[in-house]
C-alpha cells in the first residue's frame, strides 16, 4: 500500500508557492514548515460502565509570529498528527490573511463522540485541559471548538483550565456559552462569514442571490447554519448532506424543516418530500453555489471534473486536494478558499478574546457588523490581488496575502537573520 498522502505537506505547497512568488527568503519557508511546539498526551478516562479508556490527545503550536496561538479543538475518529499539523498551519495562514493578531494552533483527540456520553465527554475534555494546560492561556494559547466540538465542551475546558490556575481565566478558551464569557453570534459565526464570502465572490460574478441554487456538504456547526442563512436571503437549497448521505429537492429544500428533522432522527437522510442522494452525488450537482462544510479531502482529482458549481465557498479546512485545485481553476470554477471563507470563526473568536480582556460584552448586532466588515475587507484584498494578477487563483492570492504579512513579521522581529534586508516586505511584494 502506498503511504497516505500528509495533509500538511500538501498543504505548505500553498506556502511554498507564495514564498517564491513573494521572492521572500527561504528561512521563510523553513519557519512555516516546522510547527513551533508539539504535544502529545495520553488522557485517562473512566468510561460510565466503571473501566478506563486511554484517549491520545494532540496540540500543534504553528507559529506564533503574529501573535499568541489560536486553534480549535477536534474530537474525531480520524484524528491523528498530520491531520491536527496541517489544520494548524491552516490557522496561522487564515489569521495572517484576516489580519487577526494570531499565530496558529489546533488541537485533537481521537475518539468517537456519537458513541460517548455527556459524561464521558465531560471528563475527556476536562483531561485534555490537564494534559495540555501548561501550553495554554490567554496570552500563549486560545483554544476554540471544531468538529464535534461546541461551546458546551469549551466550558468544561474553561471551567477546568481555572479550577488548576484559582482563579477564572474566559480568555483563555472562545466559543463559550454567552453566560460565561461566550460572545453573542459566535456560535453562527464560521456560517455567517462563509455566507458573506460566498455573497462577496455572487456579486464579482454578477450572480444573482434571490433564487441562486446551493449545495451545502456537512450539516454540522457550519453546513446548517450557512444553509439557513442563505435560504433567508432568497436562495433555494437544493442539497444538503451529513455523514449519512444526502437529501435532494430541485424546488428547494426547507433548512430549518431539516434542522428539525436531523435534531429527532440524528441525520438528514430519510427527510420527507427529499430524494436520496450521495454525497459523492451532491458534490456533482448543477448549482450556482457549492458549500462544502464537512471534513478534509472531499474535493479529489476523482470527482473535480464533475463539478458543475460556479462558487465553491469553502466551509470546511482543507476540503480541496492541490490536484482538484488545478482542475477546478481549469475550468474557471470560483474557489473561495477556506481561510478566507471560513475565517469568520476565529474571528469573532478574537471578538470573544477582545471582550473578555476587556470586560466590556457587545451586542449580536454590533458582532455581526464587525464580522462583516473584516470579512468583506480581506474578500477585497484578496479579490484585487487576484484581479490584477490574471494567473492566480483566489487561493494563490490569500495565501500571498497571508505570507506576506507573516514574513514581514518575521523580518521585523529579526527571525530571518542577517542578508535578506531585501525583505523590506512591502515594497518587494509591490515591486
Ligand atoms: N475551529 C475553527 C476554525 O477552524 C475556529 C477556530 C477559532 O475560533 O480559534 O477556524
Amino acid at each position: 500500500m502506498s503511504k497516505r498522502v500528509s495533509s500538511f505537506e500538501l498543504a505548505m505547497q500553498n506556502v511554498g508557492a507564495a514564498v517564491k512568488r513573494l521572492n521572500f527568503s527561504p528561512t521563510v519557508y523553513e519557519i512555516l514548515k516546522y510547527p513551533e511546539r508539539e504535544l502529545t498526551a495520553a488522557i485517562p478516562v473512566k468510561m460510565d460502565d466503571g473501566t478506563v479508556k486511554v484517549f491520545v490527545g494532540y496540540r500543534v503550536q504553528h507559529c506564533s509570529v503574529l501573535g499568541p496561538f489560536k486553534g480549535g479543538i477536534r474530537f474525531h475518529p480520524d484524528v491523528d498528527m498530520d491531520e491536527v499539523r496541517a489544520l494548524a498551519l491552516w490557522m496561522t495562514m487564515k489569521c495572517a490573511v484576516m489580519g487577526l493578531p494570531y499565530g496558529g494552533a489546533k488541537g485533537g483527540v481521537a475518539c468517537d463522540p456519537k458513541s460517548m456520553s455527556p459524561d464521558e465527554m465531560e471528563q475527556l475534555s476536562r483531561g485534555y485541559v490537564r494534559a495540555m494546560w501548561p501550553l495554554l492561556g490567554k496570552e500563549k494559547d486560545i483554544p476554540a471548538p471544531d468538529v464535534y466540538t461546541n461551546a458546551r465542551v469549551m466550558s468544561w475546558m474553561m471551567d477546568e483550565y481555572s479550577k488548576i490556575k484559582g482563579y477564572n481565566e474566559f480568555g483563555v478558551i472562545t466559543g463559550k456559552p454567552v453566560v460565561v464569557g461566550g460572545s453573542s453570534g459566535r456560535e453562527e459565526a464560521t456560517a455567517r462569514g462563509c455566507v458573506i464570502a460566498a455573497r462577496e465572490a455572487a456579486t464579482v460574478l454578477g450572480i444573482r442571490l434571490q433564487g441562486a441554487t446551493v449545495a451545502v456538504q456537512g450539516f454540522g456547526n457550519v453546513g446548517s447554519v450557512a444553509a439557513r442563512l442563505l435560504h433567508r436571503m432568497g436562495c433555494r437549497i437544493i442539497a444538503v448532506s451529513d455523514s449519512s448521505g444526502g437529501i435532494y429537492n430541485s424546488k428547494g429544500l426547507d433548512p430549518e424543516g431539516v434542522c428539525q428533522y436531523k435534531k429527532s432522527t440524528g441525520r438528514v437522510k430519510g427527510y420527507p418530500g427529499s430524494q436520496q442522494i450521495s454525497n459523492e452525488e451532491l458534490l456533482a450537482l448543477e448549482c450556482d453555489i457549492l458549500i462544502p462544510a464537512a471534513l478534509e479531502n472531499q474535493i479529489t482529482e476523482q470527482n473535480a471534473h464533475k463539478i458543475k458549481a460556479r462558487i465553491i465557498a469553502e466551509g470546511a479546512n482543507g476540503p480541496t486536494t492541490p490536484e482538484a485545485d488545478r482542475i477546478l481553476t481549469e475550468r474557471k470554477v470560483f474557489v473561495v478558499p477556506d481561510i478566507l471563507a471560513n475565517a469568520g470563526g476565529v474571528t469573532v473568536s478574537y471578538f470573544e478574546w477582545v471582550q473578555n480582556n476587556t470586560g466590556l460584552y457587545w451586542t449580536e448586532y454590533e458582532v455581526n457588523r464587525r464580522l462583516e466588515e473584516k470579512m468583506v475587507a480581506a474578500f477585497k484584498e484578496v479579490y484585487q490581488m487576484y484581479k490584477a494578477r490574471k494567473d492566480l487563483s483566489m487561493r494563490d492570492c490569500a495565501y500571498t496575502v497571508a505570507v506576506q504579512r507573516l514574513g514581514e513579521a518575521m523580518w521585523l522581529r529579526g527571525w530571518l537573520g542577517k542578508g535578506y534586508e531585501h525583505h523590506e516586505q512591502r515594497e518587494a511584494a509591490r515591486a
